[in-house]
């Protein structure tokens, strides 16, 4: 039989659009689904036709519904803008491998840097980022944030004693014992786990990333005297990395609360020769809220992230593209290849041009396309287009935030109105928790079990606790508020 693309895309329309609004598949489809897998390689394959039917009729009804439900409130997902969509099956039919910039032979390196300098618009961060690229997720952009600071800073303790090198040539061990470098420490606020993920990938390890925390309710908050103290009172051969939530994932928080605090941060840095790292997963993107007052503080929160050395964001979250796709700004224009250089490969060489080759700034040498959905969403909507797709997004955070807070049943966590009665510092992120005790011990998985909205479980202060995060393009903030009332009504009865 013959097997055809295009209706086969069109049967996979059908089905998407006609799959429920649900945050989770039903026990039963996901256990089909489960049965449908088949127990080995099938000596003489099914054929594409029959794959099809597998694919769409046995496997889709036990996803998930972080991308096709309104209501699936857990981890910071995102949605997928229908462009990105597009964009995407494009980039999987043109499959272009983006590792080397060949200007007479595809655009593709070329859409990736214009993607990269038109979401540096998108966010405000002014001129200067010479190192950029796309990851695969926060994470990985996490990873090159630390080994950059790793390399600056065990770079300038070389220099200082007149050998040249750098960790890239001569290793973490050999760079370090030249330096006299016994520690590359990184100070945080609540740093994401993946923080400590990229300390133990990059060789700094996770028993080197401090929490330097001291505010009890405010454990997002970094405060800068401290900071100074930690820099200043570091041991001898010890060297610093500051990474900052900008952005917490539990609370949406952020560790600065204004552009004063981070000029002081900065000199802070400059003063002891630390690299400054900002992680704006989700966070960064309260930079594009519209300029009103309804969002002042929280443009306040995350204004002078532009003065750090790196910057981590995600793609897959906020920006409401596929997975998987994050990104990584410096200001080096040479930092990335120190490290990350393929070196030797004459057939990889790009030539002269002003757009480096992707393989020698990242960690990949082959890599997917996965700018093109970011450039089609960021062409499609525009500053304004994502201004008001955020504002609704922090709209219903914030609805949400004020039925907690006037909910006998409910406490709203790190967060307070402020003298307006406004939940002013909500951005997508809303923590909770159940008065009740014996509730709140179950309050996630009865919220989950209704399979109409999902939620993720957490802890705050030693006790569970309950995390809505708002990140898809299909909000509706009087619908979604409403639907989120019934349901924690309802699991109450
Ligand atoms: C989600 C998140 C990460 C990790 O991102 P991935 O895209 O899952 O790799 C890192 N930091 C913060 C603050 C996040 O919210």
């Amino acid at each position: 039989m013959s097997f055809s693309i295009s209706s086969s895309y069109n049967k996979l329309r059908a089905v998407v659009d006609s799959t429920p609004n649900d945050a989770l598949p039903s026990l039963s489809n996901l256990k089909k689904a489960e049965d449908s897998l088949p127990s080995s390689l099938p000596v003489s394959g099914l054929g594409e036709a029959a794959t099809e039917t597998h694919l769409l009729t046995d496997l889709t009804p036990g996803f998930n519904g972080p991308k096709t439900s309104s209501n699936y409130y857990g981890f910071v997902t995102g949605g997928v803008l229908p462009i990105a969509e597009v964009a995407d099956n494009i980039v999987t039919a043109f499959d272009q491998n983006v590792q080397v910039h060949l200007s007479d032979q595809s655009i593709a390196t070329a859409v990736e840097d214009r993607a990269l300098s038109m979401l540096v618009e998108l966010l405000n961060l002014g001129d200067g980022w010479n190192g950029k690229t796309f990851t695969t997720g926060a994470t990985g952009a996490n990873i090159l944030g630390l080994a950059c600071g790793r390399e600056a800073v065990v770079d300038a303790r070389l220099k200082a004693i007149g050998e040249s090198g750098g960790v890239g040539e001569l290793g973490l061990l050999g760079a370090c014992l030249r330096a006299g470098i016994r520690e590359i420490q990184v100070l945080t606020t609540m740093g994401h786990s993946s923080l400590y993920k990229a300390a133990s990938v990059v060789g700094i390890g996770r028993a080197s990333v401090r929490d330097i925390a001291t505010s009890k309710d405010e454990p997002w908050k970094l405060d800068v005297d401290v900071l100074e103290r930690q820099l200043k009172g570091a041991k001898e051969g010890v060297v610093s990395i500051v990474a900052l939530s900008m952005g917490e994932v539990n609370t949406g928080r952020f560790a600065t609360d204004g552009l004063e605090t981070m000029k002081r941060v900065r000199e802070v840095c400059d003063r002891y020769g630390a690299w400054l790292h900002v992680d704006g997963a989700f966070g960064l993107f309260a930079r594009c809220l519209p300029p009103t007052a309804e969002f002042r503080t929280l443009i306040n929160s995350a204004s002078g992230i532009e003065l750090a050395d790196s910057i981590c964001g995600d793609g897959h979250k906020m920006l409401n593209v596929p997975y998987d796709c994050g990104f990584f700004l410096t200001r080096s224009s040479t930092i990335l290849a120190s490290i990350f250089q393929n070196p030797n490969a004459a057939y990889l060489s790009a030539g002269q041009s002003t757009i480096p080759s992707p393989l020698n700034n990242g960690l990949e040498n082959s890599r997917r396309f996965r700018a093109l959905p970011v450039y089609a969403v960021l062409l499609a909507y525009g500053r304004d287009g994502f201004a008001e797709m955020f504002a609704r997004q922090v709209r219903l955070a914030r609805g949400v935030s004020r039925f907690l807070s006037e909910s006998e049943d409910f406490e709203l966590l790190a967060t307070q109105p402020n003298q307006s009665g406004e939940f002013d510092n909500v951005h997508i992120i809303v923590i909770f928790r159940a008065k009740n005790e014996s509730v709140n011990a179950e309050l996630v998985k009865k919220i989950n079990d209704t399979r109409k909205m999902y939620v993720s479980g957490t802890k705050w202060e030693g006790k569970p606790a309950c995390r809505i995060a708002v990140s898809t393009w299909r909000v509706d903030v009087g619908r979604d508020v409403r639907l989120v009332e019934e349901v924690l009504g309802e699991i109450l009865n």
